[in-house]
Parts: structure tokens; sequence; C-alpha cells
């Protein structure tokens, strides 16, 4: 698995590092990981995202130099796909990305897409972050201060600060080498958790108030509309984590969020506590993600889309 991935590194000098739209840690932290070991290594690399960085990543070392705009793909020897199991989810720039020759696929997914003949995916892993770390390991590179943040990032926001099942003992024995690496653990979860600007709480009150039961308690949903993301002055990126309210709740199964990202478009994240299988649900609708955590995206007014979920979870979970 490594060995094809360490060829590229080796045999190219010019690389492309991309992830999935509307970034989140994982992503974010991983492409960055990956662009100090090529800049180390003396490569010419670029990163670049189709949105651009929430403000509380930020502090990731690089981030200033990642790219939201993709010209032209000429010249680029190989690309890293980060944290996406579907070219089709990094987004407008799909085609042009996808034209590359050589495509390296790092991720965690259990679905994996055909768009990359380089694979290095493993569904068991927490995070492409610690498959990341793995590699870089095996690889005997230097993991600097810089790349140790970034990777220690990707994981904890990935296993919600260590709490979710994905995180196993691979996981606690990865983020020990990068705190020994020069992560700091507590300034890192201070950047991310405790610099909330206030019109996110305002905008999570607000989404508090649509709190609905179903099915006697176990599932349970909230939404965002764009109106009231105008109303608080909020921005789409301060809804990240809200699903996680929902599914904190005792006796829910099965955390939704809605979000309206046009009118009549809506962006569905679902999360599960124990056993149910939301990849399915996700699946059935057209998106994807892992036995606890998926998302896709669902058309229709918010009544219709509603419906649809609900009726998706009641298909796939009989036994609710
Ligand atoms: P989130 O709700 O945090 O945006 O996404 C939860 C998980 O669902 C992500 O980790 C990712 O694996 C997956 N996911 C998110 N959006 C999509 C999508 O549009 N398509 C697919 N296949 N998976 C998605
Ligand atoms: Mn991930």
């Amino acid at each position: 698995m490594f060995d094809e991935v360490i060829e590229v590194i080796n045999s190219c000098s010019t690389f492309l590092i991309t992830s999935h739209a509307r970034p989140d840690g994982d992503a974010l932290g991983s492409e960055l990981a990956i662009y100090h070991m090529l800049r180390d290594m003396g490569k010419d690399v670029v990163v670049y995202n189709q949105d651009k960085t929430p403000a509380v990543y930020e502090f990731l070392p690089g981030s200033k130099d990642m790219i939201h705009f993709l010209d032209s793909v000429d010249g680029f020897e190989a690309v890293f796909v980060l944290d996406c199991s579907d070219i089709e989810r990094v987004g407008d720039e799909k085609d042009k990305i996808g034209s590359i020759e050589k495509i390296i696929n790092i991720d965690h997914h259990a679905s994996v897409g055909t768009f990359s003949e380089i694979l290095l995916v493993d569904s068991t892993a927490s995070s492409t972050g610690e498959i990341i770390h793995r590699l870089m390991k095996n690889m005997g590179v230097t993991i600097t201060e810089d790349i140790a943040t970034n990777i220690y990032t990707a994981i904890m926001t990935d296993t919600g600060s260590f709490r979710y099942s994905n995180t196993g003992i691979d996981t606690f024995r990865a983020v020990a080498d990068l705190v020994e690496k020069g992560a700091d653990s507590r300034q890192i979860a201070k950047n991310i958790y405790e610099t909330k600007p206030a019109v996110q709480i305002r905008l999570m009150g607000k989404a508090l108030d649509t709190l609905e039961f179903y099915e006697g308690g176990r599932v349970g949903s909230i939404y965002v509309t764009q109106k009231m993301l105008q109303n608080e002055g909020a921005l789409s990126e301060h809804t990240e984590g809200f699903v996680d309210i929902v599914r904190s709740i005792d006796g829910i199964e099965i955390a939704i969020f809605y979000y309206e990202s046009s009118k009549d478009l809506f962006k569905i994240s679902l999360r599960s506590k124990e056993t149910v299988d939301v990849e399915k649900i996700a699946g059935k609708l057209g998106g994807g993600g892992h036995v606890n955590a998926s998302a896709c995206r669902v058309e229709g007014s918010l009544k219709a889309v509603k419906e649809k979920v609900l009726g998706a979870i009641r298909t796939v979970c009989n036994t609710l």
C-alpha cells in the first residue's frame, strides 16, 4: 500500500494537494501535513480547496498558503486527493483535478471511489490524518512541529476529541507520538473549541429552538435556514458541530441536522450513537460517509426534505 505512494512522492517534483468542499479539520490538517512534508523534501507544492478555510482552522501552520482558485493544472505531475471518497466532492474543479496523470487517494471512508489507481485507504482508521501519520513513519521522514500540529488536529477533530468509536489504540499511539514531536494538545483544543464568535452561539440558540423528536425520542433533528444565518450575521462554517448537540441528548440514537445551503437545497448531516449505520441512510439519499457520521444533499422544501430523510431512516432501520 505505502510503496506505490512513496514511489510517486520520490519520483515526482510538482504536486497539487486537495480535499473536499467545505473542508473540516481532517481535510485541512491532512492536506497541510502532506504540504509540509513535500516542501521539506524540496518539492513544488500547491494546496487548493474550493472553499476558504474556516476561521477556527486558520492557526494551522501553512493555512495562509492555500489557494481557492485553480487556473490550470498543467505542470502538476501528481495530485493528492485526501479524505474524499468521491472526486465529485472536491467541487467544481473535479474534471481538471481528475485529469492529472497520477492521482493518490488517501482516505478512511468505507466506500472508495474509482477515480484513483493509487490508493491508501483504511476504513478502520480514525481519520485520514492517522493514515498520513502511518505513511510518514513508514517513509522515515522527520515529523516537524508544523506537521505534528496539523496531523494532531486532523485526528482530534475526526474523533470528536477521541470520543468516537473510531478511536483505537493506534490512534492514541499516533497522538502520543505527535505530542512528542511538538503538537500542543491544549493549545490546539483551545483554538478549535474555545474561539467561537458570539454569533455562532446565538445561531446555535436559534437552531435549538427548532428541535424535534421522532420515533419515541430515538430520532431528533434541528435545522438552520439561510434566513436564520442572515438574521444572526453568521456564516455556514458556524454550523459545524450543531448535529453533535442533538446526538448528545439522552435516548437519541440518530441525530439529524438540516442545513439550507441555497433555496430548496439542503445538506443533511446524520449521526448515530451506537449501532445504527447512518452511512446506509445517507447512501439511500445519494450521500455517504461512515457508520456513525454521514451526510447527503437533498433538494426540496424543508418539509419535503424532512419527509424524505425520515422515510429513508424508517426504511433502513425497521426496528427503531
Ligand atoms: P458532515 O456532516 O460532517 O459534513 O459529514 C459527515 C461525514 O459524511 C463526513 O466525514 C464525510 O465522510 C461524509 N460526507 C459529507 N458530505 C458528503 C457527501 O456529499 N457525499 C458523501 N459521499 N459523503 C459525505
Ligand atoms: Mn475524515
